[in-house]
């Protein structure tokens, strides 16, 4: 099979698969059902598939779809590596977590944030304590999110945004916009204001299985920022950590780090690996999110602020809608042959890498 062949076209079909190709692994399965229905009315749930030693201390995690509508590239991985039989390859008392689409309700709704308009790697913060404050995002909140969305309210507000890229440089800009934000609920990047259902989840799965674990490696997958088709593995460790450390020596120096500037990603307030970190105190976690690139960031933020208005103010049943929706999909899933090939190769070497370095570890 090539490796086009892995991929799903939704998250009812990404989901049947991934079940189907864990069972046939001899994968443990678990499912946890999120409370929103389907786009249409199927029940929507994050699945689990444990393949390895039940109480392992050496466990790879993947995780797909925690940005919903990028769920088509993780999840083609997960159920690719069950299929393919190169979970086979892990070492000796190696443990396989698979956790499949964290956020089902965006990768059902081709929607990048969660059922509450929370971008999942923005809600891992101290919701008891001051928000951190985004002066930039409040800013440029009502240029971005325009109560119409037509050529004329695009055009007007690009004037806004075209102003601040002006004042303070393209790296600030993207950093406004997508640092993430506390202070507008019907906003884009919104962290939330209590943890989510995936947030929960996400926890309480890996505190479940990973109880005995004493090394740890994550790869969150990811789609959106980038060359189209590279695989870029950011590690967001802050630098003063070990995490950082032990991923550069895992992947043969290939990694950026959005602290010291060498990532297409700005750093982010709340992300989900420090919630993972936090939440298991007993292991040593080296995570990375596997970033791929698809349309042009220009486009893809475009389709995120498209969205974002078709859920407050629009049908998403309409031809609007779904024009979109059809936006969004193209700007998180590249369903061309070449790259579904770059998707898979990266990965492919990338969970080795991770196999190899947990392997390593004393
Ligand atoms: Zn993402």
């Amino acid at each position: 099979m090539t490796a086009s062949g892995y991929f799903s076209g939704d998250y009812v079909a990404a989901r049947a698969r991934f079940l189907a190709a864990a069972k046939a692994a001899g994968g443990r399965l678990g499912s946890h059902v999120n409370p929103a229905p389907g786009p249409n009315g199927e029940a929507l749930a994050t699945d689990t598939a444990w393949l390895g030693p039940p109480e392992a201390e050496r466990v790879l995690v993947t995780i797909s779809a925690t940005h919903g509508a990028e769920g088509f590239c993780g999840s083609a991985v997960q159920a690719g590596w069950f299929e393919s039989g190169l979970y086979r390859e892990a070492p000796p008392g190696l443990a396989l977590l698979q956790i499949h689409a964290i956020n089902p309700y965006g990768f059902a709704w081709l929607r990048r944030v969660t059922e509450d308009n929370v971008d999942l790697n923005r809600n891992f913060i101290d919701h008891d304590a001051p928000y951190p404050v985004n002066h930039g995002y409040d800013q440029l909140h009502e240029a971005l999110c325009p109560r119409e969305w037509n050529d004329a309210a695009i055009a007007e507000s690009r004037k806004v945004i075209e102003a601040y890229r002006e004042k303070h440089g393209a790296w600030g800009l993207q950093a406004a916009v997508s640092g993430g934000q506390y202070s507008h609920a019907d906003g884009i990047f919104f962290g939330g204001h209590a943890t989510t259902w995936s947030h929960d989840t996400l926890l309480h799965v890996l505190r479940r299985n990973l109880a005995k674990a004493r090394h740890v490696a994550v790869i969150d997958y990811h789609t959106g920022l980038g060359p189209r088709g590279y695989g870029e593995r950011i590690c967001i460790h802050p630098p003063d950590t070990g995490g950082l450390a032990r991923a550069n020596a895992w992947y043969d120096q290939d990694i950026t780090s959005p602290y010291l500037g060498s990532s297409t990603s700005t750093e982010l307030s709340g992300d989900n690996l420090a919630g993972m970190v936090a939440a298991l105190p007993h292991a040593q976690l080296t995570g990375i999110a596997l970033e791929y690139g698809t349309l042009p960031t220009e486009q893809v933020k475009l389709a995120l602020r498209a969205d974002n208005w078709l859920h407050l103010y629009g049908e998403v049943d309409s031809d609007q809608g779904r024009a979109i929706k059809a936006q969004i999909r193209e700007a998180f899933y590249q369903d061309a042959d070449d790259w579904k090939e770059m998707v898979w190769e990266r990965a492919v070497e990338t969970q080795r890498l991770a196999l190899r370095g947990l392997a390593e570890e004393g």
